[in-house]
């Protein structure tokens, strides 16, 4: 990378963090909080940094650097998940565990924010390079987590598979089974049933609440969706069973737009492993593109920055539903609901996800496991209660979406840190 590059990229990413930094202070504000509240929130309790040797199948030795973030523990364990990806930086980690806390906050779940991250591209490694690094991963960090202090869980291009060799890693360290050290692992191992599909299960909830809310009919609508990972390719599918026209999707190389509606069962037929399917095809335009395409719902599901002052006047949607963490900047929030349009924010939004990964760790902690149906029901329940709130408290303080999220989700952390007698 040039180094223009760079200190654009460090920029982005500081924004993430500078971002969720000036909602938290705008919502501990409009809740009365006083200025020690944003002190102590505004960054992670505890962040360490590791670095660690890996060894590759070529025989070379690899150092890899990576992070976990703990942003407050006075509700309970840390919770969140680890992302493995080329862009991982600091600024970023640490706003996602910001974010975490908003999201255990909205859904009253018994936990604090968390997040890790290894600087690495799982694209180009092999599948023992990934099983060794991260095995690494979980030495590096073991002594700040566990099941009762801060439990990892899939984030972008980790999967079940990573969270079976991390938990078979930890319960070696540990010398006992600890399947509620980390959440989203396989069946077998004390995984849930409805963990893989919940991010998306929950973002189709999001989208059934706004579109009543909008008086749209989902069956009449157009949807783009830009990102086609695990929560992007089961709402691609979810939404297409439902009847909704998805008209637009995207992976990291380009995207595919058809008015009349895209093949989807297809497309999740051809799609490999990382969600990348629009290789295959030649009419591809770019990502920034399928943003600005006709459509009633836009979906973004991929990664941060995606939606900015530079574009947000010309997204077509009436109502956007952010399923990956951190997509609009705070300008085009701000642009976006003075046009009118409808955001349902990351943090309540995508925590579909996290919510069935605590069901995951009470199931772990009974020793006692739900059916599909019961774990999908207490889902439509908890993310339908947490939407009516956040609805509601918009209304009531006449704010966006996004600071009434983060009023709902930074309230519980507030009263906790206040009756533990630490603020
Ligand atoms: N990585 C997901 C998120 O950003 C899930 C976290 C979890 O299940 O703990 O919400």
């Amino acid at each position: 990378m040039n180094p223009q590059a760079l200190v654009q990229q460090a920029n982005r990413e500081l924004d993430v963090l500078q971002s969720a930094q000036q909602v938290i202070r705008d919502a501990l504000q409009e809740l009365g909080y006083g200025p020690e509240y944003y002190e102590l929130l505004k960054e992670p309790m505890r962040m360490l940094t590791v670095r660690f040797p890996v060894h590759m199948d070529d025989g070379s030795v690899r150092v890899f650097t990576a992070y976990r973030a703990q942003h407050n523990d006075a509700i309970g364990p840390t919770k969140g998940g680890v992302r493995f990806h080329p862009d991982v930086t600091e600024a970023e980690i640490k706003a996602l565990s910001l974010w975490m806390t908003i999201k255990c906050g909205i859904n009253g779940l018994p936990y604090g924010g968390g997040k890790g991250g290894v600087v690495c591209d799982p694209r180009e490694m092999s599948f023992s390079e990934l099983e060794r690094l991260s095995r690494a991963y979980v030495r590096a960090i073991s002594q700040i987590v566990g099941p009762t202090k801060d439990i990892p869980a899939p984030d972008v291009f980790t999967n079940s598979q990573i969270m079976a060799w991390m938990m078979d890693e930890y319960s070696r360290l540990r010398e006992f089974d600890s399947p509620g050290f980390i959440t989203g692992k396989p069946r077998v191992l004390g995984g849930s049933e409805g963990r893989e599909t919940a991010t998306a299960r929950g973002v189709v909830i999001c989208i059934e609440e706004a579109a009543k809310r909008r008086g749209l009919n989902l069956a009449d609508t157009r949807i783009i969706i830009q990102g086609f990972g695990n929560a992007g390719s089961y709402l691609a599918k979810f939404l297409y069973d439902l009847g909704a026209r998805v008209v637009g999707i995207s992976d990291a190389y380009g995207a595919l737009y058809d008015e009349k509606g895209l093949p989807i069962p297809d497309l999740l037929e051809q799609r490999d492993s990382f969600g990348t399917v629009t290789t295959r095809y030649k009419d591809t335009i770019t990502n920034k593109e399928l943003l600005e395409k006709p459509c009633d719902i836009l979906v973004p599901a991929a990664i941060e920055n995606q939606i900015t002052a530079a574009n947000a006047q010309r997204v077509q949607a009436s109502i956007v539903v952010e399923a990956a963490n951190g997509p609009t900047t705070l300008e085009a929030t701000r642009i976006l609901s003075e046009r009118g349009v409808l955001l349902v924010p990351d943090v309540l939004a995508n925590s579909g996800g996290v919510t069935v990964s605590y069901f995951e760790w009470v199931q772990n902690n009974q020793g006692y496991y739900w059916t599909k149906e019961e774990v999908e029901q207490r889902l439509v329940q908890a993310m339908r209660q947490s939407f009516d709130k956040v609805y509601t408290t918009a209304q009531r303080h006449d704010v966006d979406m996004r600071l009434a999220a983060y009023m709902t989700g930074i309230e519980r952390t507030a009263t906790a840190l206040r009756l533990r007698g630490w603020l």
